[in-house]
């Protein structure tokens, strides 16, 4: 790594204790449970734990130096050559210290946010751009006020392109990480309705992703869904639109979806990416536009995707018993999502029996129930059966019934409830999509249709 201890002490100012400043760290850390040999220890006062309790440990695990919040007393058992360096606030040093970081090494740095999707176009960014750069990313969700300056603080020396992923539950919070990370380039994946409880509608929603500009480095590009209406035109600065609707910078068409992929036009241009859903072509489309802008070519971007790896329980595709094929998306849902795991399941080709699965949706906030309604709007043949689980699912369920679409639907009011009717549709002509919130852990259900190896 590229922080040195003189850094630390030029930046805070603030220096107790004579241990050796040329001590070299390799790696910044805050969690005793994870490595800590020649680590910068950094406590982080947090709502159940206080990281200044566990200095002792981490100087056994192997910490060389520590930052300290100094309105905590320092305890007696520090040996007296362990370099401390004094800070007002532990959290923000963090957050300088990866700022200064930034500005030294000077990567490339790429923030992405959004509703949905910011995860997979991280990972889709990095599968691309390390053909051409020397990629460092967030680590699964680490996408906090803590997670992103953390990811930064262990970049490489050879990193010369970090890939952000920023996440938000309230304005304010994606301000601050892009002012921490100062990106050149900003992409906001979607507008959903996540966290509408805090932020008030879609417009609050997409006010707080555009908080992503604040940091956004002068010259630096914005590039967005193109589709959605609240982001046109929303930045004064350079802006690219990529999506299906005529009229985008980068224009989508897709050609072709089967188990083992989508390809898709990008400009005329023709891709393949290893995944299921169109959301995810979306996804696809917004590193292509900046990994073109940044010079790769087409060959250079589709090497790249094709080494895309789709997390478990992701619209992944999994062989099912008797032939059948099982899509488990059970990760996580929202309407937006759980619209789209639905559309996917309609452009299979080669299943004549297609049963969408959908569970509960959590943290909708009072229009809950019309949200889950609202699903129905996209359930329509060749989708056979509907098959829904939990008191809130019941919602889409009611909905379907009241609109009598020629579609079977079922609900069930508990997983194991529906395990019964699933098993008596397995064929190979069958595929079946789960789809719910975290909280329903519907992957349990998934499971039981999967193949046994
Ligand atoms: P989190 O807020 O949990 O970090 P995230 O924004 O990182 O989520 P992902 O983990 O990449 O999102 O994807 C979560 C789910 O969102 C996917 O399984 C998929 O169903 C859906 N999704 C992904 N991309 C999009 C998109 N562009 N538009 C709509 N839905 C999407
Ligand atoms: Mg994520």
């Amino acid at each position: 790594m590229n922080i040195t201890l003189h850094d630390c002490k030029n930046l805070f100012s603030t220096y107790r204790h004579y241990g050796d400043l040329d001590v070299e760290i390799n790696r910044v850390a805050t969690d005793t449970r994870k490595p800590m040999e020649k680590a910068l220890f950094i406590p982080i006062v947090g709502e159940r734990f206080n990281g200044h309790d566990y200095l002792k440990e981490a100087i056994h695990q192997g910490a060389v130096a520590a930052l300290w919040q100094k309105d905590i007393p320092i305890p007696k058992f520090i040996p007296t050559l362990f370099p401390m360096i004094l800070v007002d606030d532990t959290t923000k040093a963090t957050q300088q210290l990866a700022s200064y970081l930034l500005e030294k090494q000077k990567p490339i740095v790429v923030g992405v946010t959004g509703s949905n999707g910011k995860t997979t176009t991280k990972d889709l960014l990095d599968a691309v751009l390390s053909e051409k750069y020397t990629t460092h990313k967030t680590v699964g969700n680490f996408n906090n006020h803590l997670g992103l300056p953390f990811t930064v603080l262990n970049m490489p020396k050879e990193c010369n392109c970090i890939i952000l992923e920023m996440g938000m539950d309230k304005f304010g919070e994606i301000q601050l990480l892009s002012e921490i990370a100062k990106p050149d380039f900003a992409i906001i994946t979607n507008i959903g309705e996540s966290h509408i409880e805090n932020l008030g509608s879609r417009e609050g929603i997409a006010k707080a992703k555009l908080e992503i500009t604040e940091g956004l480095k002068e010259n630096g590009l914005l590039i967005v869904d193109g589709d959605e209406p609240l982001l046109r035109n929303a930045y004064a600065g350079e802006t690219i639109y990529c999506g299906y609707k005529q009229g985008n910078t980068y224009e989508l068409m897709v050609k072709k979806t089967d188990e083992r992929g989508i390809s898709f036009t990008c400009n005329h241009q023709e891709y393949i990416i290893p995944m299921l859903g169109e959301h995810n072509v979306k996804n696809t489309s917004l590193v292509i536009a900046l990994a073109d802008k940044l010079g790769l070519s087409r060959e250079d971007i589709q090497r790249g995707l094709n080494k895309v790896k789709v997390t478990a329980m992701r619209l992944q595709v999994l062989p099912g018993k008797n032939g059948s094929l099982i899509i488990n998306d059970a990760y996580n849902a929202s309407p937006t999502s759980m619209k789209a795991a639905v559309q996917t399941l309609k452009q299979l080709k080669d299943y004549d029996r297609k049963i969408a699965v959908l569970g509960d949706m959590y943290e909708l906030g009072h229009d809950e129930e019309n949200l889950h309604r609202s699903v129905a709007e996209v359930i329509e043949p060749p989708v056979t059966d509907v098959f829904t689980v939990g008191e809130k699912g019941r919602w889409i369920a009611s909905e379907l019934m009241d609109k009598s679409k020629n579609i079977n639907i079922v609900h069930f009011p508990t997983k194991e409830e529906a395990i019964e009717e699933l098993n008596k549709t397995l064929s190979p002509q069958t595929v079946i999509l789960f789809k719910a919130s975290r909280g329903l852990k519907l992957e349990t259900l998934a499971e039981v249709f999967v193949k046994e190896e």
